[in-house]
């Protein structure tokens, strides 16, 4: 059994659909992208896995449970985390303070302290900048407290959006390495959403591609790497 099943999901905004038809499978542990260009619906998809938005036909089974139409809530309580783009910090609280707000589910209040040792031993600077105020840090360390408040709701799959978006390419390295190493070292499940074709694959085990609302392309990530549509449309080689 597949740790998320998607099936023939569509979904939209009001009149306006956004994803037609679309089922992906997750296994327990992979690292799996989600790639396509700007509009194709990548972020649409992460928000009909996280109740942000609604389906309008298809299921989604999260460990077994049919989770289409549950509260958002719920679904983080049952271990599906988003990343989400843009960060989505508050400016005026702490660093810690954004942390602690990733950890109101039940059983992150449980592991809060764990969780906490875990972020500041991947991003050791969060731990130097607990009192800072977010809105004050720089692009990289804001990515990071977006991160850290999601390992502190105790995920079993963490959905990222964009991660790398706006940042210096050695910046941009140090994030990709962190998304692997929270696969690798939490065995945590990782479901990816990016622009960065390249580093996102170089990390993945598999990926699909995402055009018009529809996937087009599903494989692993050395195929993928392979595909003549991939290197021309999104590798530009
Ligand atoms: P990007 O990389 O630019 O974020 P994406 O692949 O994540 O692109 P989505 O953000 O899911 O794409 O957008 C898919 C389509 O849904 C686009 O046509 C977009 O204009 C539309 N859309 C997104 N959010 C809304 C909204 N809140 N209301 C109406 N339409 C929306």
């Amino acid at each position: 059994m597949s740790l998320i099943a998607i099936e023939n999901l569509s979904a939209g905004y009001g009149e306006i659909g956004v994803l037609f038809d679309v089922s992906m499978r997750v296994e327990a542990g992979e690292v799996v992208s989600i790639i396509g260009a700007n509009g194709a619906g990548k972020s649409s998809l992460l928000k009909a896995m996280s109740g942000l938005i609604r389906p309008t036909a298809g299921t989604i089974t999260f460990n077994g449970e049919n989770i289409t139409q549950l509260p958002a809530d719920e679904i983080v309580e049952r271990g599906l985390v988003h990343v989400p783009e843009g960060r989505r910090l508050f400016s005026l609280m702490t660093v810690y303070e954004n942390l602690e707000m990733g950890a109101f589910s039940k059983h992150a209040q449980k592991d809060f302290k764990k969780n906490l040792e875990d972020v500041h031993k991947l991003f050791p600077r969060l731990a130097e900048r607990g009192k800072q105020l977010a809105g004050t840090l720089s692009g990289g360390e804001q990515q990071m407290v977006a991160i850290g408040r999601g390992i502190m709701s105790s995920p079993k799959v963490m959905m990222f959006d964009e991660p790398s978006l706006g940042l210096a390419p050695v910046l941009k390295k140090d994030i990709f390495a962190a998304v692997k190493r929270i696969a690798v070292e939490y065995g945590t499940t990782i479901v990816l959403v990016e622009q960065d074709v390249m580093n996102s694959l170089a990390i993945s085990d598999r990926a699909y591609v995402m055009e018009q609302g529809q996937i087009v392309i599903e494989g692993t990530a050395q195929e993928l790497l392979k595909d003549p549509h991939i290197k021309e449309a999104y590798l530009g080689v």
